[in-house]
């Protein structure tokens, strides 16, 4: 059965999820202060290096209302990036994505105390093993969690059609202020739900940097400009659950949520 999607909440046109990754310091000495500026809550695929770092400030963030996220314990990725070499997805099985996630899991609960509700792929990668054994590690994450963020898609999500377990992102790093403004203005025509990812906050040093003029621009537009509705994934992915019909069947056993 197709499913349909009675619209998003309050008259909004299309949503919009910010999320950084890592638990990079600039997020909180550059990030933090432009959604308190605007009143935004995004989305933090925390690091434990991260989040052990600087803890306190961490669960100010939690008590903020932003959402925390699992990003696996050890970010395994490809070992085409040299980074990941010890850790690439080309020699883990899905027992060990398994414990990626639980790791990560207690961890957050650990340090946090909370259970996260959502997961980013490491690199926006799926996959484990290599050739003839290479496996999707997707139902594992559409088992725990009621969605799964991807990297540098090229599209908005539809929310009528989507898989929560395999959402498209767009990377907001090394963007400029037009870029983003261009990627609102098409996921709102669409009535899509746009969700950035980004890296750094202000921090030109890394080749993965999202700058806050840029940032505070496309969000300026977003509040002022437009109807978009901004909300980390958590909310929006349990609200695009709750209003698509004709669902239920593949999603019943993230009722839980
Ligand atoms: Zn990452």
């Amino acid at each position: 059965m197709e499913s349909s999607f009675a619209g998003w909440p309050g008259g909004f046109r299309a949503a919009l999820s910010l999320t950084f990754d890592d638990a990079r310091p600039s997020q909180l000495d550059n990030g933090l202060p432009v959604f308190a500026e605007f009143g935004v809550k995004v989305t933090f695929y925390v690091s434990s290096a991260g989040v052990a770092a600087r803890r306190d400030e961490w669960l100010d963030v939690v008590r903020d209302g932003h959402e925390i996220g699992n990003h696996t314990l050890n970010h395994p990725c490809s070992g085409n990036f040299v980074f990941s070499r010890n850790v690439a997805l080309e020699d883990y099985t899905l027992a060990r994505m398994q414990d990626e996630i639980t790791g990560a899991d207690r961890f957050i609960d650990d340090q946090l105390g909370l259970r996260p509700k959502t997961f980013a792929y490491p690199c926006g990668q799926t996959f484990v093993g290599r050739g003839r054994a290479c496996r999707s590690y997707v139902p594992l994450v559409a088992e725990r969690f009621l969605a799964g963020r991807g990297y540098r898609g090229e599209s908005a999500n539809d929310p009528e059609f989507c898989d929560l377990s395999r959402l498209d992102a767009a990377g907001c790093d090394n963007s400029s202020a037009d870029d983003l403004v261009r990627l609102i203005d098409s996921a709102r025509s669409a009535g899509a739900w746009l969700i950035l990812c980004g890296h750094e906050i202000g921090n030109s040093d890394d080749r993965l940097n999202t700058d806050p003029a840029a940032l505070r621009r496309a969000l300026e537009y977003a509040l002022h400009d437009t109807d978009i509705w901004i909300a980390p994934v958590a909310e929006v992915a349990s609200h695009v659950r709750c209003e698509r019909t004709g669902d239920t069947g593949r999603e019943a056993h993230v009722q839980d949520w």
